[in-house]
């Protein structure tokens, strides 16, 4: 049928669909329907295993009662807003006006969505690094635009800077870089934003920045690209309740930008999802009011667990990265003799009892080679649940 077909094609063009038409699940989903079937302990998808503040589900819970739970304010409920432009100058000394330069929006996913859709024309072209989180791909082909990388490589992770010089041309669009990152726990160096900021003058473009980890660093404080001169009015900041108060399944996200590219955003998000979360955007507004001491918690007690994983991956003889932030840790099967970090995904399960997806999941097919062996391992868990693992892992 014509009208079937017209839908199919959007999908399919955009590589959503496989060419039969069907939808390929994800490695994600492919790998959690392993862990429930297996039983095995899930180390692949990225959630946490515990509930988060008290202050924060108390919050939500009162707002129900209190009977917000109709459609919120197209941009946000003030109460959040203005809460993330607080948090916004407690941590970084930046200041968003909550009116105008704070959107609230379904997760960061959304913000993501919305950014990429209104920013982009077809044939731009967005530069992200590689590997890189698999939503942005899916929305840079929705979009029409053209997806270039600059690759992260092992051990470190970090850019070389003359590829990130040369990937960056007159045709970007959009520098969309994630920091903390995930999957490789990589925290860029002041050097690269600063590169970053002056290729975006240079080639005018606009740098989105997803810092959903930026509470979740170990040993070195997070750095907003928006906070380095010459950054702030050409780019947009997004970032999520979701990571920071353990309620990924809340979806409340917010980005903060320019007043006239969050207009240009806002005018596609009203027509994705209009408003989501009313009783959560309180309850996430109490969470960005927490004192520091429940930040700098959180981050500590995720580098306890990192270390953790790390020592029994590493035992196990896997060769393991040094995450700076994040929720993930990679290690290499190489070292164990499996040269197909897929394959070997798909037989963890019965090796060791453990879930965890592999770095090609996050990479784009002309590039798989160079990630082969790697795996990503989720560390956001309850320690015993990650040395159970790692007892596990040791059989290897
Ligand atoms: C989890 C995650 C997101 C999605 O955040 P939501 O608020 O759940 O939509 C976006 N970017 C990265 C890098 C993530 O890890």
């Amino acid at each position: 049928m014509r009208v079937s077909g017209s839908w199919q094609r959007a999908a399919r063009g955009a590589m959503l669909l496989g060419s039969d038409g069907a939808l390929s699940p994800t490695i994600f989903a492919e790998m959690s329907a392993l862990a429930v079937k297996t039983g095995a302990i899930n180390l692949g998808q990225g959630f946490p295993d515990e509930d988060g503040p008290v202050e924060v589900l108390d919050a939500a819970k009162r707002a129900i009662d209190a009977g917000l739970n109709q459609y919120p304010p197209g941009i946000g409920m003030p109460v959040l807003r203005e809460a993330i432009a607080s948090h916004q100058a407690r941590f970084y000394g930046l200041t968003p006006d909550p009116d105008t330069e704070v959107l609230v929006t379904v997760g960061a996913t959304e913000a993501l969505a919305a950014t990429i859709l209104a920013l982009t024309d077809q044939g731009d072209e967005v530069v992200t690094f590689e590997p890189f989180y698999d939503s942005y791909a899916a929305m840079i082909a929705l979009s029409g635009a053209e997806h270039r990388t600059v690759a992260l490589r092992a051990p470190d992770f970090q850019p070389d800077l003359d590829e990130l010089r040369r990937s960056v041309t007159d045709r970007t669009r959009l520098i969309l870089i994630n920091n903390p990152h995930n999957p490789t726990g990589t925290v860029l160096s002041r050097e690269t934003l600063a590169l970053i900021v002056e290729l975006a003058h240079r080639h005018d473009a606009i740098i989105v920045s997803d810092e959903v980890y930026e509470h979740l660093t170990f040993g070195v404080s997070h750095t907003p690209i928006a906070s380095l001169p010459g950054a702030l009015d050409r780019t947009v900041t997004i970032s999520s309740g979701g990571k920071t108060f353990n309620t990924t399944g809340w979806k409340i996200g917010w980005l903060t930008a320019p007043q006239q590219i969050l207009q240009a955003i806002l005018a596609v998000k009203q027509f994705l999802t209009f408003v989501g979360g009313a009783p959560f955007q309180p309850a996430i507004a109490a969470g960005l009011e927490l004192p520091d001491s429940y930040f700098r918690g959180i981050a500590l007690d995720l580098a306890h667990k990192r270390d953790v994983l790390s020592a029994g991956l590493r035992a196990a003889g896997f060769t393991v990265s040094e995450p700076r932030g994040s929720y993930f840790v990679v290690a290499d099967a190489a070292a164990l003799g499996f040269s197909d970090a897929a394959a070997f995904c798909r037989q963890l399960p019965d090796l060791a009892g453990v879930v965890a997806v592999p770095i090609s999941a996050f990479v784009s097919d002309e590039n798989k080679g160079e990630y082969a062996s790697l795996v990503r391992f989720a560390f956001c868990k309850r320690v015993e649940v990650l040395e159970r693992a790692s007892a596990q892992l040791a059989s290897l």
